[in-house]
């Protein structure tokens, strides 16, 4: 491997550490705790993983939180009214609904419903479009741990080729407004792309978020390439692998995050500092 290897995990260990002396300071200071409220709909195994590593992480850094957990059967009008009272609540900055939701609700609706002050996820129309504008509020929290890894490597972004591969709305396209806001020029790739491999190859910076395991060869990375790998998929022996092909794409990158330990670690942090950063929007009004 000739890649330096971009440690998500210690990284995001050392946002969280800033965050649990910030808190301290502030409830020093007489300040409230900020507080995150989770909104769970369902028994789906993946979500309560990442529920309990949200819950988990708040009360490292000293947040208050609450966690809703709703059966699949609820309606979606009960799942609005829990969100507009949540919206009133003052000791709740964030309010984070864990997608996927079940079929009868229709998710974009449910998120509008968050107020955007307390929209951690940044998910919300009024935060992406903010993000459009280039002026961000509370940034989508997976493409903004990426920005974090990103400057973590030293390099100037400014000028280079970035790519992404996927164009969802809580990964791709967020990621590729992040990326152009730090002035790169940036192509989206999807499943309709033509050519892949040759736009891969001309990328300095690639961003795989695809959700197909192993999907991207050492050989579509450009020598020195920056490589962030968001893919989460369980390879054929049950572990974790990403969407690149770590050790044939370690061979060529200059920085390559690993899977685990790399993005996700980031987007755990990332929802911490919108969680602080609301509390703080909630102070000033
Ligand atoms: P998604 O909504 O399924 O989007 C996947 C994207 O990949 C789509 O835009 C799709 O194109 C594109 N795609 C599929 N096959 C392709 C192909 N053969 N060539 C080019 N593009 C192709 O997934 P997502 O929610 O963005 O998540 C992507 C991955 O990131 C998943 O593994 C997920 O588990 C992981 N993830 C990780 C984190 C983290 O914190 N690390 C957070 C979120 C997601 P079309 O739009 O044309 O269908």
């Amino acid at each position: 491997m000739t890649a330096q290897l971009l440690d998500g995990k210690t990284i995001a260990a050392t946002i969280r550490l800033d965050i649990k002396e910030k808190i301290a300071n502030r409830r020093a200071a007489g300040e409230r705790a900020p507080g995150l409220a989770v909104i769970m709909v369902g028994d789906n195994p993946a979500s309560e993983v990442y529920v309990r590593n949200k819950q988990m992480a708040c009360a490292e850094v000293g947040f208050h939180s609450e966690l809703y957990a709703l059966p699949a059967t609820t309606a979606q009008s009960d799942l609005l009214a829990l969100i507009d009272h949540l919206n009133t609540d003052p000791l709740l900055d964030g309010i984070l609904v864990q997608l996927p939701l079940p079929p009868q609700m229709d998710e974009e609706a449910v998120i509008e419903r968050i107020a955007p002050t307390k929209d951690v996820d940044g998910f919300h129309p009024y935060n992406v479009g903010r993000l459009v504008l280039r002026m961000p509020l509370l940034r989508p929290c997976t493409p903004k741990g990426v920005m974090t890894l990103l400057a973590h490597t030293g390099r100037d972004l400014s000028g280079l080729d970035a790519v992404v591969i996927g164009q969802s709305n809580i990964v791709g396209r967020p990621m590729a407004l992040e990326l152009l806001a730090a002035r790169c020029t940036v192509t989206i790739c999807h499943s309709r792309t033509k050519d892949l491999a040759a736009k891969v190859q001309a990328a300095d910076v690639l961003v795989a978020a695809v959700g197909r395991a192993q999907f991207v060869p050492g050989a579509w990375i450009k020598p020195g390439a920056l490589v962030i790998d968001v893919g989460i998929n369980r390879g054929a022996d049950g572990k974790l692998v990403g969407d690149v092909d770590f050790a044939s794409c370690a061979e060529r990158a200059a920085w390559i995050t690993p899977v685990p330990g790399g993005v996700g670690p980031m987007t755990i942090a990332s929802l911490l500092e919108n969680t602080l950063q609301a509390a703080e929007l909630h102070a000033q009004h």
